[in-house]
């Protein structure tokens, strides 16, 4: 009984209207849907970004997976097999078409790290003198 009582009791606006509390209550009641709807999107559109976020980083290792398969032991120039071979102690690859070298890192300082005579050696060996 006391609430009817409220109920049927005018509220006044902050511009001094009167208002029905039942359109208040209305109003707060749909303030209350239109804010737990805004959170559930927000949650959907989060779910949604960390999916698209995961697929991303999948197909981008997929495609690196990819190339490297489609790369690997491959001569950069011509795009024929490398075989590695071992000059002077140090293991490079050769193209078995164009005769390309490619030296892994580290491994041209290793040989240029060695003593002068090994090196002109080296070279001898590696234009085929
Ligand atoms: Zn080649």
């Amino acid at each position: 009984m006391l609430a009817v009582a409220w109920l049927d009791w005018p509220l006044l606006s902050t511009d001094g209207r009167q208002e029905d509390p039942l359109i208040d209550d209305r109003r707060r009641e749909d303030d209350w849907f239109r804010e737990n709807e805004r959170h559930l999107l927000q949650l959907a559109r989060a779910a949604r970004e960390k999916r698209e976020g995961e697929r991303a980083h999948r197909e981008k290792a997929e495609e690196l997976a990819r190339l490297k398969k489609l790369h690997h032991l491959k001569c950069p120039k011509c795009g024929h097999d490398m075989k590695e071979e071992t000059l002077d102690q140090v293991a490079i690859d050769r193209c078995t078409f164009c005769e390309g070298l490619f030296f892994d890192a580290g491994e041209l300082d290793q040989l240029l790290l060695k003593n002068s005579e090994g090196r002109r050696g080296f070279f001898r060996h590696l234009i085929g003198f």
